[in-house]
């Protein structure tokens, strides 16, 4: 729908008009389905390439009382997340890819400082685990695994070494499922709880302290 949606504007102005529109190699528009922790969610039309930053501060009037940004899942939540530092980025397939992650449905998902890794990772993990459709072992069992690791690392008995095996079967999964499923379930759990480590061993210590 959103390709067929450029058509009359390519047909009238030309494909050259809508490429010059992005950035090189990556050129037109794209929609941005802009959601979480901003002012103004909606859904966005702007060039290829456009910066993150630019789409969360200028058109999605930036963060609810002005709370630090924490992450932003850029395409989806296959799509690795990005830590706040990472995103400075532009929106476009060849920057994402340079950076670990993906343009994917462009579904834009920002977390601020109050949003707690925990929750998301316990979100995401659900979702993978109630989504997989069972035909291929790795990601059938591997998405149950995944679940229960992240409900022990939920509970009073919660360890380090829970975290380290969701890591580990976050990563067993990947290249070894039939269909591109298995490696988004690897690839988001991974990134998630890779780059906020401390935030997962705080709690974790903290739950035991
Ligand atoms: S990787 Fe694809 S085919 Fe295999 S169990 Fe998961 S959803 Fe099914």
């Amino acid at each position: 729908m959103e390709t067929l949606a450029c058509i009359p504007s390519i047909v009238l102005e030309g494909g050259f008009w809508f490429a010059s529109l992005g950035s090189q190699k990556n050129g037109g528009t794209r929609l941005f389905a802009l959601s979480g922790r901003v002012v103004k969610p909606g859904l966005y039309e702007l060039p290829l390439g456009t910066n993150l930053k630019e789409l969360i501060f200028t058109c999605g009037g930036g963060i609810p009382k002005n709370r630090r940004l924490k992450g932003v899942i850029p395409g989806g939540l296959s799509a690795p997340i990005l830590t706040e530092e990472e995103c400075d980025i532009p929106m476009d397939f060849d920057s994402l890819a340079r950076a670990g992650s993906m343009l994917g449905s462009g579904a834009v998902m920002v977390f601020d400082e109050e949003d707690s890794i925990l929750r998301i990772l316990s979100s995401t993990v659900e979702f993978y685990s109630h989504e997989s459709c069972g035909q291929c072992t790795p990601c059938r069992d591997g998405t149950n695994v995944l679940k229960k690791l992240m409900e022990r690392i939920l509970s009073e008995t919660g360890r380090e070494e829970d975290y380290r095996a969701l890591v580990s079967v976050a990563r067993g999964i990947r290249g070894r499922t039939i269909c591109p499923f298995g490696d988004a379930v690897s690839m988001a759990v991974e990134a998630m709880a890779v780059k906020y480590e401390k935030e997962i061993l705080d709690f974790l210590e903290g739950n035991h302290g």
